[in-house]
């Protein structure tokens, strides 16, 4: 018989995950809250095990066909001197495949294309569920009640399901806020170097993506819940950024102050249950982490990965959702605190400390960087 699953949220986790269920045969609709797929976030790179992830779901070439493959990838102080280099080009060779910088907006609308659009409910949020031994039913804020054998939460870093399913209140707040913004056919950027450069409680980074454009973001420690005067965000970020490094002024002098997103950095301790009966946690609704690491999208990537992997065995759907948490839930949480504790270190202001640590960054051995990079981008099918 054929399973039929709700999905909860069409983000980069759950359209990747509908689009390869829909292939192998699943019965699946997603409901996104959203009336529109508009992405938020301008940028995003898909480090070398999401592209692995997505081999597995047999979607990344055409995810490839989206985006750059920068082959260099630096950390910078901002006059400019380099504390920390890689070679990524070497890196994806010992890996197997690519890191690729996407605008999101491309990414999303690749995957939704490998969606059937009768399967794709916009406009419907999710508010939670009820399950009994044969089935979920699944609460749309239109009053409707959906049945399915199973549901999976895609709803990102406010998921409603969580809420229901974990109940640990509101996300943890870091410390620090970004920004984020796209510029096109800015000439003093170096197309095949990606860079992060860290100043005092702030940092700026660079992704050329395809098509002439580059993805940059930029941070700073802030009290939760900031807002920018509409019309007021480059003349901040350039009041902060400006005299930093090419080409950071003419990124945010290419940018349209009004596409400029910002987004306060929380994540969550890392807790399980992911999963209750017939229901299960998948992204950012599950284990949501700080950017430093570059690694939501891609641990979204790899439970999707593994999740149509459990689902496909023949197992009873329960013990399937549970074999994937048991997977799955070790390396997410190692990420998760990984990437707290970088951005940390990251964000610190005091010129005594920042000192030290960015000497300690140039001591490392572009061979150590190298191989812990590698082993870090590891992603196989249990
Ligand atoms: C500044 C910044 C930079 C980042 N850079 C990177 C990067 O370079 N690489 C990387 O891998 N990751 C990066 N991330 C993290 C990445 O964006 C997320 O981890 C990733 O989007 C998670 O995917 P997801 O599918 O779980 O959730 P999302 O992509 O957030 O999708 C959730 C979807 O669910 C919908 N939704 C919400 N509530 C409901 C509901 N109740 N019912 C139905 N639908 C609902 C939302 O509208 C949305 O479409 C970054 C994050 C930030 C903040």
């Amino acid at each position: 018989m054929t399973t039929s699953l709700a999905l909860a949220g069409a983000g980069i986790g759950g359209l990747a995950l509908a689009a390869a269920l829909q292939r192998r045969g699943f019965d699946i609709h997603v409901y996104e809250r959203a009336p529109r797929l508009d992405p938020v976030g301008a940028g995003i790179t898909l480090q070398m095990n999401a592209m692995l992830a997505l081999r597995t779901l047999g979607l990344d070439a055409l995810v490839a066909r989206e985006g750059h493959a920068p082959t260099d990838s630096r950390v910078m102080t901002p006059d400019g001197r380099t504390l920390g280099a890689l070679d990524l080009a070497r890196v994806a060779d010992a890996v197997g495949a690519p890191a690729l910088a996407v605008h999101r907006a491309r990414l999303q609308r690749a995957l939704a294309s490998q969606v059937d659009p009768a399967r794709l409910h916009l406009g419907a949020a999710v508010t939670g569920y009820t399950q009994d031994a044969r089935a979920v039913h699944v609460r749309l804020d239109d009053g409707r009640t959906v049945t399915a054998d199973g549901l999976i939460a895609c709803d990102g870093l406010h998921s409603a399901v969580r809420r229901q399913l974990v109940g640990d209140g509101a996300p943890h707040y870091a410390g620090y806020t970004s920004w984020r913004g796209v510029a096109r056919g800015v000439a003093s950027v170096d197309r095949n170097r990606v860079s992060e450069t860290w100043g005092a409680g702030c940092r700026f980074g660079v992704v050329p993506l395809a098509d002439d454009e580059t993805y940059w973001f930029a941070t700073a420690n802030a009290a939760p819940g900031g807002r920018d005067a509409q019309g007021t965000a480059r003349d901040t970020l350039l009041a902060r950024f400006g005299a930093w490094h090419g080409p950071i002024a003419d990124l945010l002098r290419a940018t349209p102050d009004e596409a400029i997103v910002r987004t306060d950095i929380a994540d969550r301790d890392p807790t399980v249950p992911w999963v209750d009966g017939r229901v299960a946690l998948l992204g950012d609704a599950a284990h949501p982490m700080t950017p430093n690491l570059g690694q939501g999208g891609a641990q979204a990537l790899e439970d999707a990965a593994v999740l149509a992997h459990t689902l496909t065995r023949g197992d009873a759907l329960p013990d399937a959702l549970r074999r994937y948490e048991t997977a799955r839930r070790a390396r997410a949480t190692a990420v998760v605190n990984r990437s707290r504790h970088l951005g940390a270190v990251a964000q610190w202001e005091g010129s005594r400390v920042r000192a030290v640590r960015d000497l300690l960054l140039t001591c490392v051995p572009a061979s150590v960087n190298h191989r812990a990079l590698v082993d870090a981008m590891h992603f196989a099918l249990p």
